[in-house]
Formats: structure tokens, C-alpha cells, sequence
């Protein structure tokens, strides 16, 4: 069969490699779909440790095609999404239920061969069965979804709150929506691109602002902003200096920050603790997807999510290295590999 693999860092090729065997605990699934995420590409360059010669791919949807021994519940032709995210169940992380620390996760995709290919190896613990009339176009924004529902269950957003998510890719686009679903009143989002704040507009942001044409705090919390004295929730997902440099300073006193963007390792950004302590800010993180990946599908399943909108093309795994292997085109908000 045909897989993406990342042979050493730098060095991603389509392969001939052999069909994969199911294990006693095994799924063999046959992916129908499966999204390139900025992840991928840390991977590419060596930013995030994998393994190397490994097949990438971590957003994956596909049909169940044989089950190994051991498996109850999944027939074959099923559709399943995976979890990528294997904990090890004995480390004190893990027993303390913080499965997302786990000391020896590993990954789908990152450390065991993944989804960009015809075919993937899910362990049973690892899947959720998504109701047949499911798009695995949809299926396969599960995880991404799954993280961000983590996110927003770290922000405790309460109904009627006010929140501003910072950077509108995949991610941001996802949690604008989540936040509203979570009952937030007033949802603003700032990020540079103005096709991005359009379609915020359309699926569920109340207002956008341009980073580019003013100060975002005196956008939003300055005296004639839009939310003056700030916000309730702050998400932080551009990954980028400037809008962690902001989130504080954007949020109201008393109020919450969650850091979903991932920064460079070593990267550091200025913060003024007496800020923290004299407004009284939570200021937090959120890591993957702890126990929601269930909860995604059951969402993605629901139609209670816009999704098409998010998906600006879809490749075969032929073109899927030189997309990984590029930055994202402007405009671009979600690739998608059907194999
Ligand atoms: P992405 O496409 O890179 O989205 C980030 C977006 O932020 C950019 O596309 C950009 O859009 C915007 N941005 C950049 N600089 C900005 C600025 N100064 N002000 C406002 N917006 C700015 O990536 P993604 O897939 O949505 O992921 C977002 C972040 O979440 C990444 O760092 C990713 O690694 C991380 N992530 C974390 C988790 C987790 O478990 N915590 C899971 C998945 C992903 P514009 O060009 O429109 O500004
Ligand atoms: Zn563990």
C-alpha cells in the first residue's frame, strides 16, 4: 500500500510499504480521509521528536476492514475515527487521570505509523464509532475538534460570557464555534486575514477585529472598545508571540486565559505578573485531548459544527509531502488527504 512516510527529518516520501496486520486488540481500518495539520509540519522539520521512519498523519477517518482476535464491538464496515493519543495507563500521570501528561505517550502518526496512508492500525481503546451517514470528510475532523473541546473545558466558559479567541486557523475557527456552543454571548476573533474574519462572521463569531489595522487590546478593552475592561475568556490559538503578549492584557479582572498555540520550544514572551495577581488571571494551558474524543464525534455527528467551510482542498497522498513540506497557502484553512 501507499503511505506518507517520514523517514528522517526533512525527508518525508510516498512509499510502497506492506499492508499493515492487525494485533489480537487491533483495528485494520482503510482511511477514507485525513487532515494535514501545522503539527505535520513541526514534524517535517524536526520541531516536535517522532520516530523516525514512520507514516504521519494523526486526523484520521476511515472503514473498518478486519479486527484482530481480541476485538468486541466493531464490525467490519464500520466507520471509526482514532484517537491518535496512546496512554500508558500505569505512569502517576496517568493514574492520577491526566492522561494527556502521560510520560510515555505515544502518538499516532508521530510514533507509530498513521492515517496518511491506504491503510492504519487502531487499537480498539483507541476508536469511536461515528454513525454510518457521517462525511469522512467530517470524520476526520474529530481530533482537531477533540482538542479544541479540551481547550474550551479548561475555560470554563459560562453561558453568556465573553470571550476572544486570537489567531483564526483550523483551530481558532473551531473554538469560535465550540464557544458559542458553550453558550458564550459575545465571541470576537482577531486574526490578519479578512477571509478568515468573514467566515467567522458566518459560523459563529459576533465580532472580528484586524490586528493589522490597530491595537488589538485598545480594540477590545480599551474605553471605546468592544468589550471595555476586557473579556471573560481569552483562547490563544495562533501559537505566536504577539497574541500570547495580548491575552493577558485582553482579559478582564478575574478573568481566564487559555493557551492552546504552541510556541516554539525556548521561545519566551514578556508577561507582567503584577497584572496577573493584581487582576486576579488564571492563566492556563491546554494539552490534547484528555476524554473528549468521544464527545467530538458525538458533535461532528450531530452537525452542530460548520466543517465544509473549513476545508479549502483535498489532495491525494501523491501531493500530501509537498504540502506538508510548504507553508500554508493564504486562504488555506484545512487540506485533506483522501486516499
Ligand atoms: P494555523 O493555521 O497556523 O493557525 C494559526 C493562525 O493564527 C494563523 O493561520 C494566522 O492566521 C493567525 N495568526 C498568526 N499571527 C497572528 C497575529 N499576530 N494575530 C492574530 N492571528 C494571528 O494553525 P492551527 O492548525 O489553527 O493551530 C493553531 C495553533 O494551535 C498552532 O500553534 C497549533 O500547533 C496549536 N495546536 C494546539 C493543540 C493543543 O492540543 N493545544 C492542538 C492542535 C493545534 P492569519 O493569517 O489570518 O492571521
Ligand atoms: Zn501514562
Amino acid at each position: 500500500m501507499k503511505a506518507v512516510r517520514l523517514e528522517s527529518i526533512g525527508n518525508l516520501f510516498v512509499r510502497e510499504v506492506p499492508k499493515p496486520t492487525p494485533g489480537p486488540d487491533d483495528l485494520l481500518v482503510r482511511v477514507e480521509a485525513c487532515g494535514i495539520c501545522g503539527t505535520d509540519r513541526h514534524l517535517l522539520h524536526g520541531e516536535f521528536p517522532s520516530t523516525p521512519n514512520t507514516t504521519l498523519g494523526h486526523e484520521f477517518c476511515g472503514i473498518v476492514e478486519a479486527r484482530g482476535s481480541a476485538v468486541q464491538g466493531f464490525e467490519v464496515g464500520a466507520r471509526i475515527t482514532g484517537d491518535p493519543n496512546i496512554a500508558c495507563g500505569r505512569c502517576p500521570q496517568c493514574q492520577d487521570g491526566r492522561v494527556n501528561l502521560c510520560r510515555n505517550l505515544q502518538a499516532i502518526g508521530i510514533h507509530r505509523d498513521g492515517g496518511l496512508a491506504e491503510y492504519v492500525i487502531v487499537p480498539q481503546k483507541q476508536a469511536v464509532e461515528l454513525p454510518p451517514q457521517v462525511k469522512p470528510e467530517h470524520g476526520a475532523f474529530c481530533e482537531p475538534l477533540a482538542c479544541c473541546l479540551h481547550g474550551i473545558e479548561v475555560a470554563q466558559i459560562r453561558p453568556g460570557a465573553s470571550v476572544v479567541v486570537l489567531g483564526g486557523g483550523v483551530i481558532g475557527l473551531l473554538v469560535v464555534q465550540l464557544a458559542r456552543l458553550a453558550g458564550a454571548a459575545r465571541v470576537i476573533l482577531s486574526t490578519r486575514q479578512q477571509s478568515r474574519r468573514q467566515l467567522a462572521l458566518e459560523i459563529g463569531a459576533t465580532d472580528s477585529v484586524d490586528p493589522t489595522a490597530a491595537d488589538v487590546v485598545e480594540q477590545v478593552a480599551g474605553p471605546e472598545g468592544l468589550a471595555p475592561g476586557g473579556v471573560d475568556v481569552v483562547i490563544e490559538c495562533a501559537g505566536v508571540a504577539e497574541t500570547v503578549q495580548q491575552s493577558t492584557r485582553l482579559a478582564k479582572a478575574g478573568g481566564t486565559v487559555v493557551i492552546l498555540g504552541v510556541m516554539p520550544q525556548g521561545a519566551k514572551v514578556e508577561i507582567e505578573p503584577f497584572d496577573i495577581l493584581f487582576r486576579e488571571l488564571r492563566v492556563l494551558g491546554s494539552f490534547i485531548n484528555p476524554f473528549v474524543h468521544r464527545r467530538a464525534a458525538l458533535l461532528v455527528a450531530s452537525g452542530a459544527i460548520e466543517l465544509d467551510r473549513l476545508v479549502t482542498r483535498q489532495v491525494g497522498l501523491d501531493e500530501a509531502p509537498s504540502v506538508i513540506g510548504a507553508p500554508p497557502a493564504p486562504g488555506e484553512v484545512k487540506v485533506l488527504v483522501v486516499p
